[in-house]
């Protein structure tokens, strides 16, 4: 059997960094806002590029506290509009409209499945404020036509760097792009914890400080609350296993690159379109591209997918329902996006993990060439 990610053998490739880093948080007596977290935050923040990182407790928070604080500083008001990408996975959208704002759906490019730069400019209104871009299954969004449109309407903003921990945009790494982004270190994302775990980068003082805050109860000074606020903070256990990886990332992108390198030149079955990766300008090649997922297409995709199951490979969708068809947002059921529709109908995500041998790898190709 090939697993789809096989997460226990990542981390104990980590070992005893990883049991060694768990008993430093036990030995200090300490769980929560302490050195841990504070100094994961000053190494993620020099990974992404940004002066300041807000380590909390899971990617969702990370995307919900931005607006909350958006929305305690004036920047926004409920019930403006942020364009977003129909394209994406649930936790954009339920960030959204949490905090009372109204997400704008644009369809994806067919070839990368991120947001279609040149279909923003038509859906923006008096009341857009913001556009969040989703740099999907680890590829770069960002575009110059965003970027345009950005400064010509005055909008904010906002990465969704959940998948893409690593990549580039020029010399850039996506999380500091712009404004401010939201970060997931839920255990199968590229920077995996052991449970939940997550992180806002800007370099926006005001911004960085009053995320901070509401994240932990609208608190600065104990029991005195400036802000409605949550209780989302990263732990200091999650913060010393991020440690921990942190500087393996790059390495294990790369690996991710390879393996994908190998996908592209032997999978020739006609029957699957493999996954464009687009360079944009500023160009770095392939480094706009983290390989969260690899993503391929098909018609047959379900016939393919139990093939697939039969013969030992597990492989997953990504995903089965986009948020505009599901239960939850049942009042935009009878919106359509036939390019999100199409690709939710024919995705599949095969294995791709930065342990993967060149076995698993060749048997894979080989059954996938043969199939349909
Ligand atoms: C994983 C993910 C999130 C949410 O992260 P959690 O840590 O699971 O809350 C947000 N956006 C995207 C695109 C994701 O893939």
């Amino acid at each position: 059997m090939i697993k789809f990610l096989d997460l226990k053998e990542i981390n104990d490739s980590f070992e005893p960094q990883l049991l060694n880093s768990v008993r430093r948080v036990l030995d200090s007596g300490w769980y929560l806002l302490g050195e841990e977290v504070k100094a994961f935050e000053k190494e993620y923040a020099q990974f992404i590029g940004v002066k300041h990182c807000i380590g909390v407790a899971n990617g969702l928070d990370a995307l919900r506290l931005i607006f909350k604080a958006y929305l305690e500083l004036g920047k926004l008001q409920e019930g403006d509009e942020i364009i977003i990408p129909a394209n994406t996975y649930i936790a954009s959208v339920l960030a959204i409209t949490d905090n009372r704002l109204v997400p704008v759906l644009v369809e994806p490019d067919i070839n990368t499945y991120n947001i279609d730069p040149f279909k923003v400019e038509e859906k923006i209104s008096t009341r857009t404020k913001g556009i969040m871009i989703v740099h999907l299954y680890g590829q770069n969004a960002m575009h110059p036509e965003i970027l345009r449109l950005v400064k010509k309407y005055n909008l904010k903003l906002i990465e969704d760097n959940a998948q893409a921990q690593g990549c580039f945009y020029g010399d850039k790494r996506t999380g500091s792009l712009r404004d401010i982004a939201g970060h997931s270190f839920y255990p199968g994302k590229n920077l995996g914890a052991l449970g939940d775990a997550g992180a806002v980068t800007t370099d926006d003082d005001e911004l960085a400080d009053v995320v901070r805050t509401v994240a932990n109860y609208g608190s600065k000074i104990k029991y005195q609350n400036l802000y409605k606020g949550l209780n989302s903070r990263l732990d200091e256990i999650q913060a010393a296993i991020l440690r921990v990886k942190l500087p393996r990332l790059d390495t294990d992108n790369q690996r991710r690159r390879e393996i994908v390198q190998y996908y592209m030149s032997n999978i020739t079955n006609q029957g699957i379109i493999l996954p464009a990766e687009v360079n944009i300008q500023p160009a770095t090649g392939n480094l706009q591209h983290v390989w969260h997922l690899f993503v391929i297409r098909t018609t047959d995709r379900n016939k393919l997918q139990q093939y697939l199951n039969e013969a030992g490979i597990q492989t997953m969708i990504h995903y089965p329902i986009p948020p505009h068809k599901q239960m939850a947002y049942k009042e935009w059921n009878g919106q359509s996006f036939p390019i999100t529709e199409q690709i939710h109908r024919e995705v599949l995500s095969l294995p791709l993990s930065p342990m993967m041998n060149i076995e698993d790898m060749s048997c894979i190709v080989d059954r996938i060439n043969k199939a349909l």
